[in-house]
């Protein structure tokens, strides 16, 4: 059943849009937190039209560009010397680099993952380029599960699982889909966990300047199933909460049950 506080609209035409945000919801404040928060003005149906309408036709994922992988660095371009590289790997692990199945592998595995890691080059800013809006609207945004594969900076194995954001705005709001792409840019990055739950709030406090934003991660790590202790089914939780979700528990409180947490 669903929670008596929280309202929940879908955002019509944002799953066609944003392949990142597999559910995606708005929630409103509850009654209670409205004279806290300010008056709303304008109803959440025009609020989430107005997002989706935003999102609609411009989402342009980081996508598969291959950064710079013909750039010169010293001995070759940054593709030639990754693939020498990876060659090296497979030897010292035994293998023939040259046997077929292996021959391309190389190269393959380097382009991999410079596109795991694109997100080094793209700019905060210049994804959320024309993507605030000004709205008197000043409850609660959640975005929820944004999909999230990035690699453990200590090991190079993935880790994957859910985002959830929250934000409550100063009178800007931001497209939907920008959520998802600002975690994506950071996300596409050689990671820990809790740093990048950090680096997604610090960009959205930065560039949107809500009252107030929620980041949470909870993802399963390969380097824990994989090896070491093999704890296949444990999850990582991290969290950061900013301005109004770091001052008032109700806000945080509101956020989580948002989510599902
Ligand atoms: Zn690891």
């Amino acid at each position: 059943m669903a929670c008596p506080l929280t309202r929940e609209l879908d955002v019509a035409g944002l799953s066609t849009t944003c392949n990142a945000i597999e559910d995606s919801t708005l929630a409103s404040a509850p009654a209670g937190s409205q004279n806290r928060l300010g008056e709303r003005a304008g109803s959440l149906e025009d609020i989430s039209s107005s997002m989706a309408a935003n999102t609609n036709g411009e989402v342009q994922r980081l996508g598969n560009y291959i950064p710079q992988a013909e750039e010169p660095v010293s001995g070759g371009t940054r593709l030639e010397k990754m693939s020498r590289a990876v060659k090296t790997l497979i030897e010292c692990l035994g293998e023939d680099p040259s046997r077929e199945g292996l021959r391309k592998t190389p190269q393959r595995y380097a382009e991999a993952l410079l596109s795991c890691t694109r997100g080094y080059h793209v700019d905060p800013h210049g994804i959320m380029n024309n993507a605030l809006l000004m709205e008197e609207y000043s409850g609660m945004v959640v975005v929820r599960d944004i999909q999230v594969y990035s690699l453990c900076e200590h090991h190079l194995l993935p880790f994957t699982g859910k985002i959830h954001i929250g934000y409550v705005s100063s009178g800007v709001v931001i497209g939907l889909s920008k959520l998802a792409r600002i975690a994506e840019l950071f996300f596409r990055r050689l990671q820990v966990q809790g740093r990048l739950t950090k680096q997604i709030a610090d960009a959205i406090m930065d560039i949107v300047k809500p009252q107030g934003v929620a980041v949470v991660i909870a993802a399963s790590h390969l380097c824990m199933a994989m090896r070491g202790v093999q704890e296949t089914n444990a999850m990582t939780v991290t969290s950061s909460f900013m301005g109004c979700f770091e001052q008032d528990v109700s806000i945080r409180n509101e956020f989580r049950s948002s989510v599902g947490l």
